[in-house]
C-alpha cells in the first residue's frame, strides 16, 4: 500500500471526485456511486466537457438512513477537502463574494428512477455573493433569476413548501406585467418576486439560509431523504426495484444555460426513442436552465433548430453522441448546458424506449458492428413484445383529430377523461378505460398513469416527465398538446370550440399525436397484420426488423415454444407467431356454447346408459370437428389435446329458472335434478371433482374424447394431413389413476382403430405435487410430462386459485412475498419439486418429453427456470409465444456466457 492511501485508512472513501480527464470513479462503479455519477465520472475520463464536481456514495444513504439522519465519520472533512478541488479546478470559491462558485446538488441511485427524486440547483447565492455573481456576468438580470430559483427550490425541494405557493407569486407577476413567460421578467420584477418568496418562507415559520455551507448540508439532506419519499418508493414498487440500494449525492459546479441567447439548455437522444430510427432526436430551449426542459413547463424547439442556430455546437453535440454511443455501445440520453458558446453535457444515461424502438436499435446496432447478436438478443426485456401485438385505431373508423400534439410514445388508446391520477386509479379499477389529461404529469402521477389506457398533457416536450414514464411503460401518450385548455376545477378542456367532461370518451393516437374524440375502434397490430398476411413485408418496417430480431432468438434457444390454444383461429395465429405445436388445447370451453351445453348436461343427468349414449354420439361429432380444426392448423406438428377437467357442476343451472327449464327440456322432475345438481355441489371445486377423478367416475367423458381425438386423426390421415394428437390426462397425483384412464384409452382405440393405424401419444399433466414426488413410477405409464404450474403452485403453496387473490396484494404490500408465485415462477418450491419430477421421470424413461403449459410457461423469469431445468419446451397463451422465444433465447445465452466466465482463464 502506498503512503499516499494511509489517510484512507482510518476513514473509508465516501465522496469521489471528478473533472475532464481526471475522475476518481467510473462506470463501473454504479453500486457506489449511482448511474448518474458513475456516467459523470467515466464521461470526465472520455474527456467530454462535464462540469467538475464530486459525489457522495450510496453508502452514506444506507448509514444516514440507518443512523437516524447522521453521517458517518470523517465525511464533513471529506466534502470540504473535494469543494476545495473544486474551487481550483474552476477558479472560484464557495462562498466567496466576489467568484462565487455556485453547485447543483443532485441525487442519482443505482438504479434510473428519471424525475423521480430531487435535485436543488445554484447552491452558494446568497445576498452576498450575489453581488459578486453580477459583477462577474455583468448580467444582473440572469443573476436574480438564479436566486430566485435557488430561494424557489429550495423552498420546496429541502423545506416542503408547496410548489403551488411559489407557482402563483410568479403566475400573479406575470400576469399584472401582461408576460407570458417567465424570461420577460426583469430583475426589478425578480428581486421583488424574491422579496415575496422569502415573506412564503417567514409565514412557514423559517429562513431562507443565507450561509452557502448550510445550503449545501441542507440540500445534501434533501436528496438524502428524498429516497424515501412516497413517490420514489412508488416508483421502486412498480419497478419492482428492491433493497436497500440508497441514492448518491452529485455536487457539481454549476453552468448556465440562461446567460442569454448563446446560452441554452436541451436533452437529446442519441437515436430516435420512440421508432428506434438512427438521428438525433432532442429538444432545446434556448436562456433557460436545469429542469425547465425535463419539467416540460415551456415548450421546447427541436435540436435541428440548433443546427441553424449554433452549427459549431451542433457539430460538436453530434461528435460527442457518436462517442458515447461507441463507448456505451447503446443509445443514450443526454443533458447538456451551452453556457456562451460554451458546450457542457450534464449527464449520460442509457435512453428508456419503446418496444419497437428497442428492437430496432438491437438490431441496428449489430449491423453497425457495435454489439454482437447475443447482446442484442439481451438487450430487450420479453416482456415488452407484447407491445408490438397491440391494436391500432382501425382506418375506416378514424375520425378527424380535433387537436395534434407531439406524438411522444406510440400506440392508440381509447377511454373517458379523467383529470387526476387519484381518479384514474378509481375509474381503472371499477373496469373503466381511462386517458389521464393534464397540463403536465410530474413523479406524483405515476400511479394514475400506470392506471390509464393512455396520457394527455397540453405542455411539455418529448423528454417532459409525461413522455419519458409513458415511452418506458410502453403507454400510448401525446404531450404539448396546446391545442386542448384544461380547467381542472370544472373537470373540463376546450378544443376546437368543443367543451370535454370528465368521463366522455376521447382516443389519442401516441404515433401521430392526433386526439379524436369518441371511443374509436381499433384493428391489429402492423406485425399481426403482415403474419396474416393482410399486410406486405415491404410495407412494414417494424416487421422486418421483428422478424429478424426473432429469427436470432429461434437460433439462440435450446427450449421449444408452444402454444396453449384452444381453437383453430387461435391455433393459426400461435403457428405465425413461432409456436410449434400446441402445448395445451383445453377442452373444457368446447363443452359451453347455447348448443353443445345442453348436450352435456344431459349427458350428466342421464339415468341409463341408453339415455347417456344418445347425448354421448352427438357430443362426439362436435368434439372430433374441433379436434379436426386444431389438428389441421398444426399439421405435421405435435397437438396436445387434454381431456376434460373443470369440476362438473360447473355445467349445472345456476338459477331456479335455469334449473326448472332444463328439467322441462329433459322431461324429469325439477326436484330430481335438483337433487342431483345437489349432489354434484363441491366446498372446495379447485380441490375436488375435476381433471382425472372425473375419468374415473365417468369414464364415458373421457372414452367420448378419445375416440373423438383419434376419429379426427383418422379422418385427417385419409386427406392426407398429418396430424399428430397427444392425449393429456390431468391431475394425475397416483399412477394408478393413470393406468385406469389407460386402460378405457387403449380400449377404445382398439374399437377406433382396428386395423388402421394412427400416430399418437398419451401423457399427463404433472400438477399435483404428489405426482412430483412419485413421477418415476408415473413415467412408466406416460410418454410425456406438462407441468401444470397454476395448480401445482395452489397445491405447493395451498393458496387456492381462487381465493388467494384475497391476500396476496398484502403478501406483497407487506414484502412477505416479493410476487405472487402465480406470475413468475416460485423457484425454491414449485421449481424444486419441477426439478425432482424431471430427474426420476427421466431415469425412469429416457426420452421422456417434459414441457410446462401453466401460465408461467409465458413469463420471462419462469421460462428461464424451465430453462435451467432442462425440459423440452415452454408452452405460453397465444400473444405470449414472442415473449417466450426471447426468454427462451436469454437463457441459453446467459447460460453459455456463465459457462464461459466459469471456465478457468489459461
Ligand atoms: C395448470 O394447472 O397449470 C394448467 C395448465 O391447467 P389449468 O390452468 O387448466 O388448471
Ligand atoms: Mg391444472
Amino acid at each position: 500500500m502506498s503512503m499516499s492511501m494511509s489517510a484512507s485508512m482510518s476513514t473509508e472513501k465516501y465522496v469521489y471526485f471528478f473533472a475532464v480527464g481526471q475522475a476518481e470513479g467510473n462506470a463501473g462503479m454504479r453500486e457506489l456511486l449511482g448511474g448518474k455519477g458513475a456516467n459523470l465520472a467515466e464521461m470526465a475520463n472520455l474527456g467530454i466537457p462535464v462540469p467538475p464536481g464530486f459525489t457522495i456514495t450510496t453508502e452514506v444513504c444506507r448509514y444516514y438512513h440507518e443512523h437516524g439522519g447522521g453521517y458517518p465519520p470523517g465525511l464533513r472533512d471529506q466534502v470540504n477537502e473535494n469543494l476545495r478541488r473544486l474551487e481550483q479546478a474552476t477558479g472560484k470559491g464557495f462562498g466567496d463574494p466576489e467568484r462565487p462558485l455556485l453547485v447543483s446538488v443532485r441525487s442519482g441511485a443505482a438504479v434510473s428512477m428519471p424525475g423521480m427524486m430531487d435535485t436543488v440547483l445554484n447552491v452558494g447565492l446568497t445576498r452576498t455573493t450575489l453581488n459578486g455573481l453580477i459583477e462577474l456576468t455583468g448580467n444582473p438580470r440572469f443573476a436574480w433569476d438564479a436566486y430566485r430559483r435557488l430561494v424557489q427550490m429550495f423552498g420546496n425541494v429541502v423545506l416542503g413548501i408547496e410548489r403551488e405557493r411559489f407557482d402563483a407569486v410568479l403566475e400573479r407577476r406575470k400576469r399584472d406585467k401582461g408576460v407570458k413567460f417567465d424570461v420577460e421578467l426583469d430583475a426589478h420584477d425578480l428581486r421583488g418576486i424574491v422579496e415575496e418568496f422569502k415573506q412564503i418562507y417567514r409565514e412557514c415559520g423559517v429562513e431562507f439560509p443565507e450561509d452557502p455551507q448550510e445550503q449545501l448540508w441542507m440540500a445534501i439532506e434533501a436528496v438524502f431523504n428524498s429516497w424515501n419519499a412516497p413517490r420514489a418508493v412508488a416508483y421502486r414498487e412498480i419497478h419492482r426495484i428492491t433493497g436497500a440500494l440508497g441514492t448518491a449525492v452529485n455536487v457539481q459546479a454549476m453552468v448556465f444555460g440562461n446567460l442569454g441567447e448563446r446560452s441554452a439548455t436541451g436533452v437529446a437522444f442519441t437515436r430516435d426513442p420512440a421508432t428506434g430510427e438512427k438521428r438525433f432526436f432532442g429538444e432545446y430551449l434556448p436562456n433557460a436552465q436545469g429542469e425547465d426542459v425535463v419539467a416540460g413547463i415551456r415548450t421546447p424547439q427541436p435540436l435541428e433548430r440548433l443546427r441553424e442556430e449554433m452549427p459549431e455546437i451542433y457539430a460538436e453535440l453530434g461528435e460527442i453522441f457518436a462517442k458515447l454511443e461507441r463507448h456505451y455501445r447503446d443509445m443514450q440520453d443526454v443533458e447538456f448546458t451551452i453556457e456562451e458558446g460554451k458546450l457542457y453535457v450534464l449527464q449520460t444515461r442509457t435512453g428508456e424506449r419503446t418496444a419497437p424502438a428497442a428492437i430496432r436499435i438491437a438490431v441496428d446496432l449489430v449491423d453497425e458492428g457495435l454489439i454482437t447478436k447475443e447482446e442484442a438478443l439481451l438487450r430487450v426485456k420479453p416482456q415488452v413484445l407484447d407491445q408490438l401485438l397491440h391494436p391500432a385505431f382501425d382506418p375506416k373508423e378514424r375520425p378527424g383529430p380535433v387537436a395534434k400534439g407531439i406524438a411522444a410514445s406510440p400506440g392508440a388508446a381509447a377511454g373517458r377523461v379523467v383529470f387526476t391520477a387519484d381518479e384514474a386509479v378509481a375509474q381503472a379499477e371499477r373496469g373503466e378505460r381511462v386517458i389521464l389529461v393534464r397540463k403536465e404529469t410530474s413523479p406524483d402521477d405515476i400511479r394514475g398513469m400506470e392506471a390509464a389506457q393512455g396520457i394527455l398533457t397540453s405542455r411539455g416536450g418529448l423528454t417532459s416527465h409525461a413522455a419519458v414514464v409513458a415511452r418506458g411503460r410502453g403507454k400510448p401518450c401525446i404531450v404539448g398538446c396546446e391545442d386542448i385548455v384544461i380547467d381542472y376545477e370544472r373537470k373540463e378542456f376546450r378544443v376546437d370550440g368543443r367543451v370535454v367532461r370528465e368521463g366522455d370518451y376521447i382516443s389519442i393516437d401516441g404515433s401521430t399525436g392526433e386526439v379524436m374524440l369518441g371511443d374509436v375502434p381499433m384493428v391489429d397490430s402492423e406485425i399481426l397484420r403482415v403474419l396474416r398476411g393482410e399486410l406486405a413485408p415491404e410495407e412494414s418496417e417494424i416487421y422486418r426488423y421483428f422478424a429478424r430480431f426473432m429469427e436470432w432468438a429461434d437460433e439462440a434457444r435450446r427450449l421449444g415454444v408452444r402454444a396453449n390454444a384452444d381453437t383453430p383461429q387461435e391455433a393459426r395465429l400461435a403457428r405465425l407467431l413461432g409456436a410449434e405445436g400446441i402445448g395445451l388445447a383445453r377442452t373444457e370451453h368446447m363443452f359451453f356454447g347455447p348448443e353443445r351445453l345442453p348436450l352435456f348436461q344431459g349427458l350428466i343427468i342421464s339415468e341409463d346408459r341408453a339415455e347417456r349414449e344418445r347425448y354421448l354420439w352427438k357430443l362426439a361429432e362436435v368434439q372430433k370437428e374441433d379436434f379436426k380444426g386444431l389438428l389441421r392448423e398444426m399439421a405435421g406438428l405435435p397437438v396436445i389435446i387434454r381431456l376434460l377437467d373443470p369440476p362438473l357442476h360447473e355445467f349445472l343451472p345456476k338459477s331456479d329458472e335455469e334449473l326448472e327449464r332444463l328439467a322441462a327440456d329433459f322431461g324429469i322432475e325439477p326436484e330430481k335434478l335438483r337433487e342431483r345438481v345437489r349432489a354434484l355441489e363441491e366446498v372446495n371445486p379447485m380441490l375436488g371433482h375435476r381433471g382425472v377423478r372425473l375419468g374415473i367416475t365417468h369414464p364415458e367423458i373421457y372414452a367420448m374424447q378419445v375416440e373423438a381425438i383419434l376419429r379426427a386423426a383418422l379422418e385427417l390421415a385419409e386427406e392426407g394431413v398429418e396430424a399428430k394428437p397427444e392425449i393429456m390426462i390431468p391431475l394425475v397425483g397416483d399412477v394408478e389413476e393413470l393406468k385406469f384412464v389407460k386402460r378405457e384409452i387403449d380400449r377404445v382405440a382398439a374399437d377406433v382403430l382396428r386395423d388402421k393405424k394412427v400416430e399418437y401419444k398419451v401423457g399427463t399433466m404433472i400438477e399435483v405435487p404428489r405426482a412430483c414426488l412419485v413421477a418415476d413410477e408415473i413415467a412408466k405409464e406416460a410418454e410425456f410430462f406438462s407441468f401444470g404450474t397454476n395448480d401445482l403452485t395452489q397445491m405447493t403453496y395451498g393458496f387456492s386459485r381462487d381465493d388467494a387473490g384475497k391476500f396476496l396484494g398484502a403478501y406483497e404490500e407487506k414484502g412477505v412475498i416479493r410476487e405472487s408465485p402465480f406470475h413468475t415462477l416460485d423457484r425454491e418450491g414449485v421449481g424444486e419439486l419441477m426439478r425432482l419430477a424431471v430427474e426420476r421421470g427421466r431415469e425412469a424413461r429416457p426420452g421422456l418429453s417434459l414441457g410446462i403449459c401453466g401460465e408461467h410457461g409465458g413469463e420471462e423469469r419462469s421460462v428461464k427456470l424451465c430453462h435451467q431445468l432442462g425440459l423440452d419446451y415452454v408452452s405460453a397463451s397465444t400473444f405470449r409465444i414472442p415473449i417466450a422465444r426471447l426468454a427462451a433465447a436469454q437463457a441459453a445465452v446467459e447460460e453459455r456466457r456463465a459457462a464461459e466466465e466459469s471456465r478457468p482463464s489459461s
